[in-house]
């Protein structure tokens, strides 16, 4: 068993590639085969986001603070808050981040397939798609 320290790890930012706005990122964990989860809390301030991508295996992601958004290609944005739960499925092309104007965390859960491969990652997210007016919240 092993604990990891906190204090041993710094907050990373989030590459500019693949982001929009500044957007800070605590990895939690990387497994060690068998296993293949990957764990981080990702924070994006106002107006940020991810690009398009997807995932060969999925994502949840567990909202812990602030307002969200989030929108697989095709349907409407999605406002997503603190306790929502978002299943993303594989090789859906999406992306996520903050709700204008809010900060926003969430815990994000992953695991590579069975050839190594993670995150594939497309073209950034346009303000006119981002901006875009939210579903109603069901
Ligand atoms: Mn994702």
């Amino acid at each position: 068993m092993k604990v990891i320290r906190s204090a041993n790890r710094k907050t990373n930012v989030a590459p500019a590639a693949n982001f929009t706005g500044t957007v800070f990122s605590d990895e939690v964990v990387v497994g060690t085969l068998p296993s293949r989860m990957r764990g981080s809390v990702v924070s994006f301030t106002p107006g940020a986001r991810t690009a398009w991508h997807s995932h060969p295996v999925g994502q949840t992601l567990f909202c812990l603070s602030g307002a969200g958004r989030v929108q697989r290609e095709g349907e409407q944005v999605q406002e997503i808050r603190a306790g929502d739960t978002v299943v993303i499925p594989p090789d859906v092309r999406h992306w996520h981040g903050s709700a204008p104007g809010k900060l926003f965390s969430h815990l994000a859960m992953s695991e590579l397939n069975d050839k190594g491969e993670g995150t594939a990652w497309f073209e950034h997210v346009s303000d006119a798609d981002y901006n875009a007016t939210p579903a109603p919240v069901t």
